[in-house]
């Protein structure tokens, strides 16, 4: 049985077809510049050629067509038919409080994505269109919904709350959710089985460090705390996000700087964080590479991430009341032994020891090492597959 994954951006649309009896990628693709000039599919079939089209696009309708045209493509393509996908299963963003597992889709669940665009008004949006261009393309077909916050909905008030007036929690649901809730829920769940842990009480950090990265505190799989919040902008350096900041800069610099609350945010979301304190890149290999050459700058902005990081992990382990696995995964916490052993390096005064050598290793790895009091981990995450399972659950539900 095959599953569709669909993850839509404002305007662009990454796939997945599934086969699920092994789980394996059948094929993958990603459509780029939806909306805008020079927009590309480009289709990835497993074990065959990778093929492009460029034709514009005006809408994620014609997007999700070109999609399955290329599915179906008699050269390129790896179903005979759309009856050859039991269902889709979309990411979305944002469903506020409303839900905390993934649903099938109806005129209920359309409703409560399209009451959070304002907490989402970038993914919510495209969310939607995506959902309703493959109600479009293939009526009668079950679509899915796996929102990026549910595996947040756990938190206590306690971890959720904002200390401000309580009014804007009840008028306009200003608390913390959490991002990153496939791959977090993912994560902590493969850790629990490779690390044979108890499923009901294991306590997991996981540390999902891409170019937008966030942590999270589980027990048995079950979010206790997250580093993102209201919005993916919070917790600590990422690729452009500044993180966690005293939100009084944010009157400051706009009466120093006069500038409008879409400046600001603009600021803080794409020229902050690792590009903003090393002036080169966001993108962590380029920064390292500066490093490597003597760029103070660059060495900064590494080292801020990595402590800022290494606090997160310290704070959880007193939120958890303790902890057995710390675990990395995304990009950079899956592909840079460095990043890893430096963080684990200020976790020491806890009692963590790595094992260096393993550390160095790819995939499923244990890198704890002799005598540590937490084991260390790497994991990589697979939100798509996450997707594609929970998707199959409902099914048969
Ligand atoms: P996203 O899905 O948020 O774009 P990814 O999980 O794909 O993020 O991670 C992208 C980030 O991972 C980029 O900043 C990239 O530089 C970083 N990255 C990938 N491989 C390495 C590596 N070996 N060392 C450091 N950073 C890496």
């Amino acid at each position: 049985m095959n599953i569709l994954v669909l993850n839509c951006g404002s305007s662009s649309l990454k796939y997945q077809l599934i086969n699920m009896d092994d789980e394996s990628v059948i094929a993958k693709g990603l459509v780029e510049r939806i909306g805008i000039e020079g927009s590309v599919l480009t289709h990835k079939p497993t074990g065959k050629d990778k093929y492009v089209v460029e034709t514009p696009m005006k809408d994620h309708n014609i997007a999700v067509k070109l999609v399955l045209d290329a599915l179906q493509d008699a050269e390129h393509g790896v179903i005979k038919s759309t009856d050859e996908i039991a269902a889709v299963g979309h990411r979305v963003l944002h469903a506020g409080e409303k839900y905390i597992e993934s649903c099938l889709v109806t005129e209920d669940v359309k409703k409560v994505v399209r009451e959070c665009f304002d907490l989402g008004p970038l993914h919510n949006p495209a969310n939607l269109i995506g959902i309703e261009a493959v109600e479009a393309a293939m009526p009668g077909k079950p679509n899915v919904a796996v929102w990026d916050t549910a595996f947040g909905g756990t938190m206590e008030p306690k971890a959720y709350l904002y200390a401000i007036p309580r009014e804007y929690y009840e008028k306009y649901g200003v608390r913390r959710y959490g991002f990153h809730g496939t791959s977090h829920s993912f994560v902590s769940k493969e850790t629990i089985k490779f690390a044979n842990l108890d499923p009901k009480t294991a306590k997991v950090i996981v540390c999902h460090l891409g170019n937008g990265a966030s942590i999270s505190a589980s027990i048995g799989g079950k979010c206790v705390d997250t580093s993102m919040g209201l919005t993916p902008l919070a917790g600590f350096e990422m690729g452009t996000r500044c993180g966690d900041i005293d939100p009084a800069i944010v009157p400051y610099l706009m009466k120093k700087e006069n500038l409008t609350p879409d400046e600001i945010d603009t600021i803080m979301n794409k020229k902050s964080g690792l590009l903003g304190i090393t002036g080169i890149s966001s993108d962590f290999r380029d920064a390292e590479a500066a490093m490597n050459e003597g760029n103070e700058r660059a060495k900064l902005g590494l080292d801020m991430f990595r402590y800022q990081i290494a606090k997160y992990i310290g704070s959880y382990v007193i939120a958890l009341g303790g902890c057995d696995a710390i675990v990395f995964t995304a990009g950079i916490g899956e592909n840079n032994a460095g990043h890893r052993a430096a963080i684990c390096e200020y976790l020491e005064c806890l009692g963590v020891k790595i094992d260096p050598e393993k550390n160095k290793l790819r995939g499923d790895v244990d890198f704890t090492g002799e005598g540590s009091t937490m084991k260390t981990f790497i994991i990589p995450t697979d939100e798509e597959l996450m997707i594609a399972q929970d998707t199959m659950e409902l099914l048969s539900k």
